[in-house]
């Protein structure tokens, strides 16, 4: 299996990935629109907890938008060939490091460096 060959699996990965929140996005737009007519139902008087799950939902999506941006990012950076070099030492990035977390932009060492150089600002970076 050549490295070009892992690529192609990761990124029909990342395609299906894309898919699945763009069709689970689907299902919840749904869910919070039938929650949105039980309000308006009197006999309905979970309020607060139907709020909850509004809000839930809200924020699953928020993540799910990123997500799709995080992908999105990434299949660009395949169609333009820089997809697996880290884009601070220009290295390939490690097969393996790739398959867990295909988002990744740098190889562990130059993610771990900027992850300290970046902690204390802005709170929670992801370590991409
Ligand atoms: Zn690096």
């Amino acid at each position: 299996m050549t490295r070009a060959n892992d690529l192609i699996k990761i990124r029909e990965l990342l395609q299906r990935r894309r898919r699945e929140i763009l069709h689970a996005n689907e299902g919840a737009h749904r869910e919070l629109t039938a929650l949105k007519d039980q309000e308006r139902d009197p006999e309905y008087e979970e309020n607060a907890q139907s709020e909850l799950a509004d809000y839930t939902l809200s924020s699953l999506m928020e993540a799910q938008r990123r997500e799709i941006m995080l992908i999105d990012a990434a299949l660009r950076r395949m169609d333009t060939g820089v997809f697996g070099e880290c884009v601070d030492c220009g290295y390939e990035i490690p097969l393996d490091r790739l398959e867990a977390l295909p988002f990744a932009i740098r190889c562990e060492e130059d993610a771990t460096r900027h992850e300290l150089e970046t902690r204390g600002g802005h709170a929670a970076a992801p370590s991409l």
